[in-house]
């Protein structure tokens, strides 16, 4: 029997929410052997999770495992709960430590919440599993956190990039020196400003991607080139329309399965935007890497119920030179969405032809029809998207 068929056959034997949705689904453990099998399970959104905790507090009949048998539970806005089990390195953090360069006998800061969320203690337990001794600093106290990094000569930091950025400053201003090499960050965007002036520092900066219930979804290499997804996780990118797994390398949803015995994460749509990387990395880690955090699916708009992303747009509009400013804009007449795009092009550009270009290239990227617009001007800061309809 594969990892994935016996993982599904305990959770569909032990957690009554996941029985209830493969019934409806029609499907029974059999059906779900492969990854590719995966596709027929409708994706599980996080207001789904919400809403049967609510029903059925406190995991919604998601948990496969005696509440007794866990270690910790936590709870993240939403709110939506979340278990660990007792087991080594539960959010699977260890891998990206390595990868990041963390050492045994490091000593590293942590300073990812500890209060009720799960990413201070599920960064702590990777950082306990390769043999560092991590310093639970959590949020807050950023002159006593200085002052123990100083003494203590700490080399290593988890924890927001934001918030790394924050300490280096009041060890400025305290005139403390600080130790730091590596630094381990995720949980919000680090811009290559950010990044540049941390290395400028000293700190080598690697970057996680995950999330409170799912843990460790991808992790930096040296390369830098793409985030490894770390084994025993299967990511498809779905279409955010109808939930089935796009091709390499193009946007859609991260839909998460994990061979998770204790709690039913299976085909779990996170709402954020990636891509796969199919080639192999320079570094030589095997498996798929997903190309960056490139948004959220609730940034989208429906029209005509299909899903017009802001970034799928950005990404079309990046093959068009000729068109200095544009905006999606939704109408609706007699109960029908019409879509259209209003470009301002550079001096001397053929309209007609642009014009031409960008339906023919809409309806195969986007999968729409649209009008084209062609303006003198838009004004500066236009919204992506612009939606004018009314519902009455
Ligand atoms: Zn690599």
């Amino acid at each position: 029997m594969s990892q994935l068929s016996d993982t599904i056959q305990h959770l569909y034997q032990n957690a009554p929410a996941f029985q209830r949705r493969m019934d409806k689904a029609g499907l029974t453990p059999a059906d779900l052997q492969t990854e590719a099998d995966l596709a027929k399970l409708p994706v599980l959104r996080k207001d789904d999770v919400i809403e049967l905790q609510k029903q059925e507090p406190p995991f919604g009949g998601l948990l496969a495992a005696p509440i007794g048998s866990l270690r910790r539970v936590f709870q993240s806005p939403g709110p939506i709960n979340e278990p660990e089990p007792n087991e080594p390195d539960p959010g699977r953090w260890a891998i990206a430590l390595e990868a990041a360069g963390f050492q045994p006998d490091q000593l590293a800061i942590n300073c990812f919440g500890y209060h009720m969320t799960p990413a201070g203690a599920s960064l702590e337990e990777g950082l306990r599993h390769i043999g560092c001794v991590p310093i639970p600093g959590g949020i807050g106290n950023q002159e006593q956190q200085v002052q123990m990094m100083s003494s203590f000569q700490v080399t290593g930091y988890v924890g927001l990039p934001s918030y790394l950025n924050a300490l280096l400053e009041k060890a400025e201003a305290l005139n403390l020196p600080l130790y730091l090499q590596r630094a381990f960050v995720l949980a919000e965007p680090l811009p290559s400003s950010l990044r540049q002036a941390l290395n400028e520092r000293g700190i080598e900066v690697f970057q996680g991607y995950g999330t409170a219930e799912c843990g460790n979804l991808g992790y930096d290499c040296p390369e830098l080139a793409g985030w490894h997804i770390p084994e025993n996780t299967i990511i498809q990118i779905c279409d955010i329309n109808n939930g089935q797994p796009l091709p390499y390398g193009e946007t859609g949803e991260v839909v998460v399965t994990l061979f998770n015995k204790h709690y039913a994460l299976v085909r779990f749509g996170v709402g954020d935007l990636s891509s796969i990387i199919a080639e192999p990395c320079a570094c030589g880690r095997p498996g798929l890497r997903l190309n960056g955090w490139q948004g959220r699916v609730g940034a989208a708009t429906k029209v005509r119920g299909m899903f017009l992303h802001p970034t799928q747009l950005a990404d079309m509009m990046a093959r068009f030179p000729q068109v200095k400013a544009y905006q999606a804009i939704i109408t609706r007449k007699d109960h029908r969405d019409d879509l259209t795009l209003a470009v301002v092009l550079q001096k001397g550009v053929d309209s007609t032809a642009v014009s031409q270009s960008l339906k023919t290239t809409a309806r195969q990227a986007l999968k729409f029809e649209l009008k084209v617009a062609v303006l003198d001007s838009l004004p500066a800061n236009t919204p992506p998207i612009r939606d004018e309809r009314t519902w009455e």
